[in-house]
């Protein structure tokens, strides 16, 4: 869940604080404070590159056959184009845990390409699958984004096997 920002007040803090004539002896420690906090809270969370957890004990998470946008008797994606078929164990960035359709007459909107949702085929699109995924179960690459980028990430790396993210990558 993203925080929400606050960036009128801070706004409103930063400009009183400029036309008093006390500051020009620089930011007090309390500016100091804010800045850092308004810099925190622009950081991004895993949020950002989609992760999700598993509810309960979901066969088959974070693919087609478990997706709310799957229309299982046809067999498509309903946001994907009709010429595409799609099985139960491919996957995309737009997944989420629903019950698959069961209108075999609903035609698919077209709405999106396989690239612009990342559609991947035949993959276990899960942590426990992904080259990043580490036997302490924590997230490599989330580690590397916080340690590199420190200002723009503040991710969770600890993540479980039957979770998944967009940045999945196949081992
Ligand atoms: S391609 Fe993506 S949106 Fe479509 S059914 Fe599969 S996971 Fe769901
Ligand atoms: S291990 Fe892979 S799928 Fe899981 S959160 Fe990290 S990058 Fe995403």
């Amino acid at each position: 869940m993203r925080k929400i920002q606050e960036p009128v007040r801070n706004t409103v803090t930063r400009s009183i604080a400029e036309i008093n004539p006390e500051n020009d002896r620089g930011p007090s420690v309390g500016d100091q404070q804010e800045t850092a906090e308004a810099e925190t809270s622009q950081r991004r969370d895993r949020s950002a590159l989609g992760y999700l957890e598993p509810k309960g004990t979901t066969v088959g998470f974070a693919q087609c056959g478990t997706c709310g946008l799957f229309i299982r008797p046809r067999p498509r994606c309903y946001v994907l184009s009709d010429q595409l078929m799609v099985d139960e164990d491919d996957s995309c960035t737009q997944y989420f845990l629903g019950d698959p359709i069961d209108e075999p007459e609903l035609e698919p909107m077209n709405a999106a390409t396989p690239q612009e949702v990342g559609f991947i085929r035949d993959t276990n699109t899960r942590c426990e699958n992904c080259v990043s995924f580490a036997d302490d179960f924590s997230c490599r690459l989330f580690q590397e984004l916080n340690a590199k980028l420190p200002g723009l990430f503040n991710l969770d790396v600890g993540v479980r096997p039957k979770a998944c993210c967009n940045a999945f990558q196949p081992q």
